[in-house]
């Protein structure tokens, strides 16, 4: 399983919340602490964000591991935005290994990435995924039934396969939406926003961890938890 982030907030530096971290994503690609599936996270990674000024959406993504990109580490601490998706990648076995099987995928207007495994024969094949790897294909699903019908989404492609672990973590730029299904997510409040991981950066009392089964909506400095239907 992959590991991911998003931030909600005042700008911060992308540095701040993927690079500075004493557990942040930077060391979950070779040490994560929480990961029930798969040891590292070494096939690739992926920081999307929203600009400051303007609001456009930029995506930096390699299939190469986190902890060894010089050049990201040397610019990271400049970016800076208050909406940011990224994460590290434990590539499915049969995947491919590319920058754009790598998340976050977009449509444009959403930032998304896919923490889990599905039966590529349950979801319908879509011109608009970015690579025939399984989230690619996920995401592009999930682009076309629109961001609203998430929870119902995920609960429809959870009963096709049963199998499936999908947890989604997606950004607009103002908003912040997530389901855990199958594998772990934490929430920290902190004054200048709120971050959703899939395992706690630090430890900082004040991170939460979100039930199974759950969609989590972020927007405007409130967290709200739904059971996602049909949950056992
Ligand atoms: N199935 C996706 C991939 O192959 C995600 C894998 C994961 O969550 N580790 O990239």
């Amino acid at each position: 399983m992959c590991r991911h982030l998003g931030w909600l907030g005042e700008p911060v530096s992308i540095s701040s919340l993927v690079l500075d971290p004493s557990s942040g994503l930077r060391v979950q690609s070779y040490a994560p602490r929480r990961q029930k599936h798969g040891l590292l996270n070494a096939d690739g990674w992926g920081v999307g964000f929203f600009d400051v000024d303007g609001g456009d959406l930029r995506r930096w993504r390699s299939a190469a591991p986190l902890w060894g990109d010089v050049s990201f580490a040397s610019v990271a601490p400049a970016l800076r935005s208050g909406c940011v998706v990224a994460a590290v990648r434990s590539a499915t076995v049969g995947m491919p290994i590319e920058a754009s099987a790598t998340a976050p995928f977009s449509d444009g207007a959403w930032l998304l990435s896919h923490n889990g495994v599905v039966d590529r024969r349950v979801l319908p094949a879509s011109p608009a995924a970015e690579s025939t790897v399984d989230s690619a294909i996920l995401a592009a699903l999930i682009f076309e039934r629109g961001l609203d019908h998430l929870a119902d989404t995920v609960v429809e492609v959870g009963s096709a396969d049963p199998g499936a672990r999908l947890n989604i973590l997606a950004g607009n730029g103002s908003r912040l939406l997530a389901t855990t299904w199958g594998d772990t997510l934490s929430v920290l409040r902190r004054d200048e926003g709120v971050v959703l991981a899939s395992e706690p950066y630090d430890d900082h009392p004040d991170w939460q961890d979100v039930p199974d089964r759950h969609l989590v909506d972020v927007s405007a400095g409130r967290v709200s938890l739904t059971p996602l239907k049909g949950s056992s």
